[in-house]
C-alpha cells in the first residue's frame, strides 16, 4: 500500500478534534511533495486508512501520489526525537505532540520553547538545601517561622513538593539528588551527604527526618545517612504502612509488615 499524502492543512482539521479518528493518521509529517507536487506545505502521509463506520473512507486517490520518501522532516524528526526522550512519553505520544505542536500558533508553541529556556537559565539549586530557586537561597530556607531544628531529608526536589503537600511539615529540607545505587555508579559523594552532615553541625540541627523512597536504593540511602548521623543528632524515619483508603487484603507482605512493626497508641 503506498501511502496518500495530502496537504496538512485539508487534512488536519477534519481529524484532530477526535481519536478515533487521529488513529487513522498514521504517525507521519513532513514538508516537501504533496499530491505530486512540489511544494513547501506540511503535509501528512497517510496509511492504510481504517473504515470507520459511518466515516468518510475514501482520504484520497493514489493516483494522484507521486514519488514518495517514507521519512518525516528532518526538523519534525528532530523534534519527535527531543519529545520521546522525555519520561513517560513513548514514539506515539511524541508523534502525537508533534503534530499538536505543528498545528497550534506560532506563539503558543514559541511560549513552551521559552519557557524551557527561562527554568534552564534561572533556576539552580539552593545552596542551603538544594531546592530549586531562582534566588541564592530558596523560600523555604528563607522562612523563618518554618523549624530549623528540624530537616526533612528527600531524594528529589518533586518529593519536597510531596511532603509540603501534606502541610504536617513546618521544618527545613535536604534534598540529596538522587539515592544511594552503587550499581548504577552513584556513590555518597556524588550526592549532597556532605552538605547534610556540614548543616546539622553548624545549625544546631535536632532531628533529621529521612524521607527516601521506601525502595531498595531509598532504603539503602536511609540506612547509610543513620550511620553518618548517628550519635550527632535525632534521626527518624518515615513510617511505611497502608494507603489510606486502601484494603487490607490487597496489601503486600511487606507493607503489612511494616505497619504492623510502626503500629501505634490511639
Ligand atoms: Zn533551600
Amino acid at each position: 500500500m503506498v501511502p496518500i499524502r495530502r496537504p496538512l492543512g485539508s487534512v488536519l482539521p477534519r481529524y484532530v478534534d477526535e481519536e478515533r479518528r487521529r488513529a487513522q493518521i498514521e504517525a507521519r509529517v513532513g514538508f516537501g511533495t504533496a499530491l505530486g507536487r512540489d511544494s513547501q506545505q506540511p503535509f501528512v502521509e497517510l496509511g492504510q486508512p481504517r473504515h470507520v463506520a459511518g466515516e468518510e473512507r475514501d482520504l484520497g486517490n493514489p493516483g494522484h501520489v507521486g514519488t514518495i520518501r517514507q521519512v518525516l522532516s528532518p526538523a519534525v524528526e528532530n523534534l519527535v526525537a527531543q519529545l520521546s526522550r522525555l519520561p513517560g512519553v513513548g514514539t506515539r505520544t511524541a508523534h502525537r505532540l508533534a503534530f499538536h505542536l505543528l498545528q497550534r500558533p506560532k506563539d503558543e508553541a514559541l511560549a513552551l520553547a521559552s519557557a524551557i529556556e527561562d527554568v534552564k537559565e534561572r533556576v539552580r539549586f539552593c545552596k542551603e538545601c538544594g531546592n530549586l530557586t531562582e534566588e541564592e537561597v530558596c523560600a523555604i530556607c528563607r522562612d523563618a517561622r518554618r523549624d530549623h531544628t528540624l530537616i526533612c531529608v528527600v531524594e528529589q526536589p518533586v518529593d519536597l513538593v510531596s511532603v509540603e503537600r501534606t502541610s504536617e511539615f513546618r521544618g527545613l529540607y535536604h534534598v540529596l539528588g538522587g539515592a544511594l545505587s552503587p550499581l548504577d555508579g552513584v556513590e555518597p559523594e556524588h550526592l549532597r551527604i556532605d552538605e547534610l552532615l556540614g548543616r546539622v553541625e553548624r545549625n544546631g540541627v535536632q532531628e533529621v527526618v529521612l524521607a527516601t523512597n521506601p525502595n531498595m536504593t531509598g532504603e539503602a540511602t536511609a540506612a547509610y545517612l543513620a550511620d553518618r548521623l548517628r550519635g550527632r543528632v535525632r534521626v527518624t524515619r518515615l513510617a511505611s504502612g497502608l494507603p489510606v483508603g486502601g484494603d487490607l487484603e490487597y496489601a503486600d507482605e511487606v507493607t503489612l509488615g511494616r505497619a504492623l512493626a510502626g503500629r501505634r497508641e490511639m
